[in-house]
């Protein structure tokens, strides 16, 4: 058993704490918002009036934060109170200059540190079986992985300081690029007459096959795990998806690679959530792609499409 300090006690630190507890760890955990404090509190958390307080004693400290700014914020704060010897790992995702600048000032204060950012969403917090990509020094991920598997399906080490945080934004960036095309492709065929069991049927079993299709599909009734059956009542909201598609455009800006899918996928979700779609799961996309589709049109014997000017 070990005594672990949690800050940030959200919609993914709330239940990832809660596991640390059922697997018999101490934890000590902290949030500035009072109802994440009593919920973590009924979950079997023990919750301090501070970070520095809750940080004291701790042999590692996890932090899941809204952004790198949260993060380095409260490095700053927690720094000077953690113990000798004590783990850090963030879990949340951040800026990969922000997860480096976390390490060096972790590295400064003669700490091993991890950047550990998640794959799983909620669902995954809760059931304990999220995907941990890890960045860092080797010595630091073997002792970080016994910490982090009472939370994890599984934990990968993906290389030094940031890794983690790279692989979390190339997958989502993916993620993002694949819902669009996936909605994109139901539209479609909606208006060219398909059934969406029809498609799905097919490019389940095709080469469109992918998670945005098969597990997270954005029509609903087609798929059981899917937030569209739900009303899009996220899952993995449409705000973060716009989040870590800035964090892999910013980044692709910097080292001058070429994204330009990422770049459109961007724009989509920006203009998803400047529509008001920000609170719903990313699948909801679906809905905004229906809505900037044209006046519907019909296919002619011939082939080619003709508008018939309804919508
Ligand atoms: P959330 O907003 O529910 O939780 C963040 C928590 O941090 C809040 O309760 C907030 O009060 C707290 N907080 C903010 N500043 C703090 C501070 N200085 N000290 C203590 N607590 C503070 O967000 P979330 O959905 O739990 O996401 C957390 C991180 O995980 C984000 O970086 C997000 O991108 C990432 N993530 C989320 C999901 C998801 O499906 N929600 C999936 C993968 C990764």
């Amino acid at each position: 058993m070990a005594v672990i300090a949690f800050i940030g006690l959200g919609h993914m630190g709330g239940p990832m704490s809660a596991n640390l507890v059922k697997a018999g760890h101490a934890v000590r955990g902290f949030d500035l918002a009072p109802a994440a404090l009593a919920q973590a509190r009924a979950n079997g958390v023990t919750t301090a009036d501070s970070a520095a307080d809750a940080v004291a004693g701790a042999d590692a400290v996890i932090t899941m934060l809204p952004s790198g700014k949260h993060l380095l914020d409260c490095y700053r704060e927690v720094l000077g109170s953690v113990q000798p010897g004590a783990l850090l790992i963030d879990c949340s995702t951040v800026d990969v200059a922000d997860a480096r600048a976390a390490h060096e000032a972790a590295g400064a204060a003669g700490f091993g540190s991890l950047d550990a950012p998640v794959s799983g969403g909620t669902a995954g917090a809760e059931a304990g079986t999220l995907t941990f990509m890890a960045g860092g020094a080797a010595a630091v991920f073997q002792r970080a992985e016994a910490v982090l598997e009472p939370m994890a399906r599984k934990v990968i080490h993906c290389g030094g300081a940031g890794h983690g945080q790279v692989t979390k934004m190339c997958n989502n960036l993916i993620l993002g690029a694949s819902m669009i095309a996936v909605s994109e492709a139901f539209v479609l065929g909606e208006r060219l007459g398909l059934s969406n069991q029809a498609l799905y049927d097919v490019a389940s079993i095709s080469t469109g096959q992918c998670w945005s299709l098969t597990t997270n599909c954005p029509v609903p009734d087609l798929v059981e795990t899917s937030r569209a059956n739900h009303d899009y009542e996220p899952g993995f909201s449409a705000a973060l998806m716009l989040k870590d598609l800035r964090l892999a455009e910013s980044a692709a800006e910097q080292s001058g690679t070429d994204t330009a899918i990422g770049q459109l996928a961007t724009e989509l979700y920006q203009r998803f959530n400047a529509e008001g779609g920000g609170e719903y799961d990313f699948g909801a996309i679906i809905r905004s792609i229906r809505e900037h589709s044209g006046a519907e049109g019909t296919v002619t014997p011939s082939g080619s499409a003709e508008a018939t000017g309804t919508a």
